[in-house]
């Protein structure tokens, strides 16, 4: 029987959770929904060396703004598996329990090296220009560990409290062989593997014993997650083996890397042209924060439709789809094996499709705060109408200040291409009779202005319509003339008509 398909998200609190990590929770999501499935939350958090204050609050937050939740895990609920973060489970005694098997059955050994015999290890295999130097089949026979040592100094040893780490004990010469549903079938030499640490001095397990206990007893029917483990797997599918647990193990899912946009590399958190976390993060080890996909005006829903495109394809030409949409058509086949490159115009261009779905209502309420800030406020009829006519232009809803900006703001400079090439007394002529006839509109709506002012072409001849609109706005370009004059009042154009006729 197939098994219920069981996801994890399993972030270690290292920093700030970033776009790579988001998409893995996706994936990871989405899978979970298409298969009628759960997606659980785990906290990774066994380096203590590593942990960063904030940063689990963080990936909980970031989660929750994306509109991926999880239905199980930390900051989610508790489920039957509780609970949910390494640490505490380290504490209940849940690893040792699985490293002591590995060690009975003999997969498994103490070593009581210190980290100058480790150093001096390292050293001595550099200096035999060994490639990669590791702690493996060969190297261990030169070492302080439960294989070299007598057996009754190994019981002294561990009596007295010497500290140990244990390590996987790797066969010197065996084909390691796995499916990935991304990548297929891979295969590997045991030679390439080094005897990782399983279980810390500390007592600590590392993230190659733990994460396979807890997929294990949290009955994980897929690990899906980054590339940057596909090297640590052959370690992995050995753990599995050994402890009896071949028939059990999840099934393993690399994702590609997202990379960035000149195609040379993974993302980087320090990346200037753009944003690489979901929301600010101030790192408390750094002076600067990193400011989110939210904060530079992102809508959630445009940014999580950009991650899913990093990697995956739909096999057609779509590409605006809802998390919704989404979770109905998400397969692994259609993943990638390849790097994705990122590309911050086009993601750019999807949060103009999402604001594009909103309603100019909605558009001007979050236009609001911002035009106040600037010292404007004007009132609903007033806020909705201008969404309307700038809306066309603005990617994010910062940008309507930049894209509309003049018709709160009276023009102190007139467009120069266009003032050199068109501003002569014949003009200014037709403009002082355009400004004329306007004064004399009662009722100052699109409709009456247009038909007052072609009526008045008719009479004089061609009157330059651009020409007007910069005397007005002062630059060339803009929403419909006429609507934006009817939006701007009588009394503000006129205003403005009249200051430019005397300055110019
Ligand atoms: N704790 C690991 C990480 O932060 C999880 C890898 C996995 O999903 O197995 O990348």
């Amino acid at each position: 029987m197939e098994k219920r398909v069981r996801v994890r998200f399993a972030p270690s609190p290292t920093g700030g959770l970033h776009m790579g990590g988001v998409r893995t929770a996706l994936f990871n999501y989405l899978f979970a929904k298409r298969h009628g499935g759960d997606f659980i939350l785990r906290i990774e958090d066994t380096d203590q060396t590593r942990f960063v204050e904030g940063a689990e609050e963080y990936i909980v937050s970031a989660l929750k703004w994306c509109g991926i939740e999880p239905n199980e895990g930390v900051g989610f609920g508790d489920g039957p598996h509780k609970p949910y973060r390494q640490s505490e489970r380290k504490e209940l005694g849940i690893y040792k329990k699985y490293a002591d098997k590995l060690i009975a059955s003999g997969h498994a050994y103490y070593a009581f090296d210190t980290s100058e015999e480790l150093d001096a290890m390292r050293k001595r295999l550099e200096a035999a220009k060994m490639v990669s130097p590791q702690y493996n089949a060969v190297t261990r026979q030169n070492m302080r560990n439960s294989l070299t040592l007598p057996e009754d100094e190994v019981k002294k040893l561990l009596e007295s409290g010497e500290k140990y780490v244990v390590r996987l004990k790797v066969p010197r010469n065996e084909e390691i062989r796995f499916n990935d549903i991304i990548r297929g079938w891979v295969t590997v030499n045991s030679a390439q593997v080094d005897d990782k640490v399983l279980l810390k001095s500390d007592g600590m397990p590392t993230y190659h014993l733990a994460h396979i206990v807890d997929d294990i007893e949290m009955e994980i029917s897929h690990a899906v997650r980054g590339e940057e483990w596909l090297p640590s797997a052959p370690a992995h599918i050995l753990i599995y083996k050994y402890l009896g647990l071949e028939n059990e193990m999840p099934k393993l899912a690399h994702l590609p890397l997202i990379l960035n946009p000149d195609g040379n590399g993974k993302i980087s958190k320090r990346e200037a042209r753009f944003p690489v976390f979901p929301l600010s993060w101030k790192d408390p080890r750094e002076a600067t924060p990193y400011i989110g996909y939210k904060e530079s005006g992102y809508y959630p829903e445009a940014f999580v439709n950009v991650l899913a495109l990093l990697g995956w394809n739909p096999g057609n030409n779509e590409e605006l789809f809802t998390v919704e949409e989404l979770s109905k058509i998400f397969e692994f086949e259609r993943v990638h094996k390849s790097g994705a490159k990122f590309d911050p115009e086009k993601a750019k261009w999807f949060n103009q499709q999402y604001l594009r779905k909103k309603s100019d209502e909605e558009l001007s309420e979050a236009f609001k705060p911002i035009l106040k800030e600037k010292g404007f406020e004007r009132d609903a009829a007033f806020m909705i109408e201008f969404c309307k006519l700038v809306k066309e232009k603005v990617q994010f809803v910062h940008e309507f200040w930049d894209h509309g900006k003049y018709i709160f703001i009276a023009p102190d400079a007139y467009d120069e291409k266009v003032m050199t090439k068109k501003w002569n007394p014949q003009n200014k002529e037709l403009v002082t009779k355009a400004l004329d006839c306007f004064k004399g509109i009662t009722d100052w709506k699109t409709q009456v202005i247009h038909d007052t002012f072609e009526a008045l072409v008719k009479e004089v001849g061609k009157i330059d319509m651009q020409l007007l609109r910069v005397l007005i706005t002062g630059v060339a370009g803009g929403p419909q003339l006429f609507d934006m004059l009817a939006l701007m009042g009588k009394d503000e154009v006129i205003n403005r008509m009249n200051t430019a006729l005397s300055k110019l």
